[in-house]
């Protein structure tokens, strides 16, 4: 099976609008990146997916949605002002910069082939300081938030009383998050604008004893609904070098990347450290009041974060395939329908005897069921092509058959098969071929 590599999917996402660089026309901007039409529709399925997931599915989990721009008191109480940082090296000819753990520091240097040109580690903290308010003596410095986590512990009290939760519960939020991180390569893995899924769920001091094993196996759970292939996915603890100082236990589901294995998601056990550490700083109790004991203790948390733009990433280098076929070749994502950007493309045959028109208001009725595109244009072969590699699973087409007994050709992406139903069948045909997905075996 030809290799996956990473150029070969930036030049899809590229080719087909699914990601491109940010600012390109100016040369593009390191670390920030763009979703086209297809790429955006990717991204908000996972993103919907995840949410369903956790507040739907699940008991006891609220959303949230906090602002990006918060108290700089935050990342003081966080430690991110203080910690948040990566050793950095520059080279003093080239003026090139390095993640001092990721290079080797007795060689030559990588871009401009010097030896012994590079100043000693220094550390570079990780967030972007910016200003907020119109005069420069009285505007505060503040951060863009290096992650949505925060916010929730910030909000833990709001959301208690305002919305009759009681222990055990979760907050879970998705957006933005920003890192100027020094090294931005492997496309949108490590990028400095990028958005989080995470979930904060709170439960009594040894109770994160039960729940710690139990988020491990709901998230990875989730990608196997997702469609991603078991076999590229792994866990890995972290070992006591790697652990945060206040984490009691965390463990990272790892994807295999083109460039190899890489940590997706963190579940992690961060005992009452965040909530602590915010009792102190603001001065606000932050404690739950036991309604059966009537004691009052700080909740332990377990976490899960995951990158959104990161899934993407994993969805569509885990979909992606080039497949010899008889007579020619193809490119296919086999994404699940679940996330598909189109889910339904619908072709007539030809243009012409009123087939486009009956095309057309069949892909108009399908639409309040799914996502669908109508394409006319080209030979089916080339148009069926156009899908398979942008990874919509079903394909419906119009013929002169469809005029006399109202039947249809469905086709399936990953089998290549054909079906021959009625167009009161389809929605139907449809729906049940998106439960019982497998990939490979999509009929
Ligand atoms: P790393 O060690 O790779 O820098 P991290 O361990 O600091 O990442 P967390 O702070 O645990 O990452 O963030 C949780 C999740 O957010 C990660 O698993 C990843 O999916 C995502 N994430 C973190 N940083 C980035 C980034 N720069 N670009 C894209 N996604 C990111």
């Amino acid at each position: 099976m030809a290799e996956v590599t990473m150029e070969k999917i930036v030049s899809l996402c590229k080719r087909r609008g699914f990601i491109y660089q940010s600012s390109e026309i100016y040369g593009g901007l390191n670390g920030a990146y763009d979703y086209g039409p297809l790429g955006v529709q990717l991204k908000n399925n996972i993103r919907d997916m995840w949410w369903k997931e956790m507040t739907q599915l699940h008991d006891g989990i609220v959303g949230l949605d906090a602002s990006i721009l918060m108290h700089s008191k935050v990342w003081e109480a966080s430690g991110h002002i203080s910690n948040f940082t990566d050793p950095m090296v520059d080279c003093k000819k080239c003026k090139s910069r390095f993640r001092a753990d990721q290079i080797d520091l007795e060689a030559p240097c990588p871009v401009c082939g010097n030896k012994g040109t590079f100043t000693s580690p220094r550390n570079f903290n990780l967030m972007f300081e910016t200003h907020i308010g119109a005069d420069s003596d009285t505007a505060s410095t503040i951060y863009l938030r290096p992650e949505t986590a925060q916010g929730i512990y910030v909000d833990f009290k709001n959301v208690l009383q305002s919305s009759r939760v009681k222990i055990p519960f979760g907050i879970a939020q998705v957006g933005k998050s920003f890192r100027n991180e020094i090294t931005t390569k492997s496309f949108i893995f490590r990028s400095c604008e990028f958005e989080q899924m995470e979930m904060q769920f709170f439960c009594a001091p040894g109770e994160d004893e039960k729940w710690f094993p139990y988020w491990r196996e709901q998230r990875m759970a989730f990608y196997s609904k997702m469609g991603i292939r078991p076999d590229h996915l792994r866990w890995h603890q972290h070992g006591p070098d790697e652990l945060a100082f206040y984490a009691k236990d965390a463990y990272d589901i790892q994807f295999l990347f083109p460039m190899g294995w890489q940590e997706l998601e963190g579940v992690h056990s961060r005992t009452d450290y965040d909530l602590t550490q915010h009792q102190k700083f603001s001065g606000k109790d932050m404690s739950y009041l036991d309604p059966t004991t009537h004691e009052h203790f700080i909740p332990y948390v377990v976490e899960t974060s995951a990158g959104l733009t990161r899934n993407v990433l994993m969805a569509i280098s885990d979909a992606y395939e080039e497949q010899e076929l008889e007579k020619d070749s193809r490119v296919v994502l086999h994404f699940h329908p679940l996330i598909a950007p189109i889910t339904v493309a619908v072709f007539p045959l030809v243009k012409k005897d009123g087939l486009a028109e009956k095309a057309s208001e069949i892909e108009h009725a399908l639409r309040e069921e799914f996502s669908t595109f109508y394409d006319q244009s080209g030979a089916i072969g080339r148009r069926y092509r156009r899908m398979d590699e942008i990874g919509t699973p079903y394909c419906v087409t119009i013929d002169y058959d469809t005029m006399k007994d109202n039947s249809v050709t469905l086709r399936f992406r990953d089998s290549m098969e054909q079906v021959r139903i009625s167009i009161t069948d389809l929605v139907k045909e449809i729906q049940g071929s998106i439960k019982n997905y497998r990939r490979g075996n999509d009929e």
